[in-house]
């Protein structure tokens, strides 16, 4: 179990890496996405899965998640 964690977390590290690199704009909006735009770590993590920007974030999920 702990080890499973370990090689989660580093695998998203490289992930983290790679966006990085190929420089962070959003699927839907093109737009640059800056990590400190987002409200929580909540849109950070939806964001490192879909690259989707807190714009977007919300107007995808409308506001039906009330963080
Ligand atoms: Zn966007």
């Amino acid at each position: 179990m702990k080890m499973e964690k370990k090689s989660f977390l580093k695998s998203l590290r490289l992930r983290r890496k790679v966006r990085m690199v190929e420089e962070c704009t959003c699927p839907l909006c093109a737009e640059k996405v800056d990590k400190n735009e987002f409200r929580n770590e909540v849109f950070i993590k939806e964001f490192e899965s879909s690259g989707l920007c807190q714009g977007c974030q919300d107007t995808v999920f409308g506001y039906k998640v009330a963080w």
